[in-house]
C-alpha cells in the first residue's frame, strides 16, 4: 500500500485506460478522484468497483479544456479531500481525418483537450504539490506521437506536444519533489479503438510484435510504477506500452 494517505487525481477516470488507473491507484492505497466530462453513469460505476475492491474513490465532473471549470473543479477536489499528491492526464479524444480535409473543429477539439487539458491540469494540479514538496504527474500520450499515423495530424500533434510539455514541467518542477512522467500505450482495447473496422485491426495486428492489442490494465501497471516509490528518481521520461510495435 505504497500510496496510503495519497490523494489521486484521474482524469477521463469513468471508463477505458482511465478507469483501470483508478483500479491499480486505489489497489496501492490512494484515495482517487475520478473526473469526467459526461458520462456519469460510467464515472460512479468506476466508484463502485473501486469501492467493491476496498478502496476510496469520489467523482468530479469538469471538461479539461475549459480552463475555468478546471480550476473550480481542484478547488473542490483541495476542499473535499484536503490534499492532492497524484495527477494522472488521461482525458483524451480523437478525431480522424486526412490532413487536406481536416475540419479546423477537429482539429482545435483534439489540441484542447488532449493537449490544453493537460495544461490546465498540470497547472492546477501543481501548485498544491510544489507546497507539499512532493507530487507525482502522469501524462498519457501515445505510440502516435512517435511513429505518427495518416488520418491523425491533431491527434499525433497534440501527443507529441505533451512529451514536450512533461519534459519541460518535469525540470521545472524536480526542485520541489515534483516527478512527471508520460506512458505511451500502443493499441489498448477501450472504447477508443473499439470501432475500428477488422480490416484495420487486422492491418495493426501485424505490426504488434507481442500480436495482440494491449488491455486497459497494461497501461496502468505502467502508471502505478511511475506513481509509486520505486519510480522515485525517475522524472522527464516516456514508458512505452506498445507490445513492441514502436521502439524509441
Ligand atoms: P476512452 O474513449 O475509452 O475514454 C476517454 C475518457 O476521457 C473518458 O473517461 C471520457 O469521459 C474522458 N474525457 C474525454 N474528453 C474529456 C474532457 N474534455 N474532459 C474530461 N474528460 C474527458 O479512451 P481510452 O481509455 O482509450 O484513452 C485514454 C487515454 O489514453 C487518452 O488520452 C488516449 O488518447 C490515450 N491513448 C489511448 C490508446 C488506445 O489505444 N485506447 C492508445 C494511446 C493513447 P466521459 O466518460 O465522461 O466521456
Amino acid at each position: 500500500m505504497s500510496l496510503a494517505g495519497k490523494v489521486a487525481v484521474v482524469t477521463g477516470g469513468s471508463r477505458g485506460i482511465g478507469r483501470a488507473v483508478c483500479l491499480r491507484l486505489a489497489e496501492m492505497g490512494a484515495r482517487v478522484v475520478v473526473n469526467y466530462v459526461s458520462r456519469s453513469e460510467a464515472a460512479e460505476e468506476t466508484v463502485e468497483l473501486v469501492k467493491a475492491a476496498g478502496g476510496t474513490a469520489l467523482v468530479a465532473k469538469f471538461d479539461v479544456a475549459d480552463s475555468a471549470g478546471v480550476q473550480e473543479g481542484f478547488k473542490k477536489i483541495l476542499a473535499d479531500c484536503g490534499r492532492l499528491d497524484i495527477l494522472v492526464s488521461n482525458a483524451g479524444i480523437t478525431r480522424d481525418g486526412l490532413l487536406a480535409t481536416m475540419k479546423e473543429d477537429d482539429w482545435d477539439q483534439v489540441i484542447n483537450t488532449n493537449l490544453k487539458g493537460s495544461f490546465n491540469c498540470i497547472k492546477a494540479a501543481c501548485r498544491p504539490m510544489m507546497k507539499n514538496r512532493w507530487g507525482r504527474i502522469i501524462a498519457i500520450t501515445s505510440v502516435i506521437a512517435f511513429a505518427g499515423n495518416a488520418g491523425q495530424v491533431n491527434y499525433a500533434a497534440a501527443k507529441a506536444g505533451l512529451v514536450g510539455l512533461i519534459r519541460s514541467a518535469a525540470r521545472e518542477l524536480a526542485s520541489r519533489g515534483i516527478t512527471v512522467n508520460g506512458v505511451a500505450p500502443g493499441y489498448i482495447d477501450t472504447d477508443m479503438t473499439s470501432e475500428l473496422p477488422d480490416t484495420v485491426r487486422d492491418a495493426i495486428l501485424k505490426g504488434i510484435p507481442l500480436g495482440v492489442l494491449g488491455e486497459a490494465r497494461d497501461v496502468a501497471g505502467a502508471v502505478g510504477y511511475l506513481a509509486g516509490d520505486d519510480a522515485r528518481y525517475v522524472t522527464g521520461q516516456v514508458l512505452h506500452v506498445n507490445g513492441g510495435m514502436f521502439m524509441g
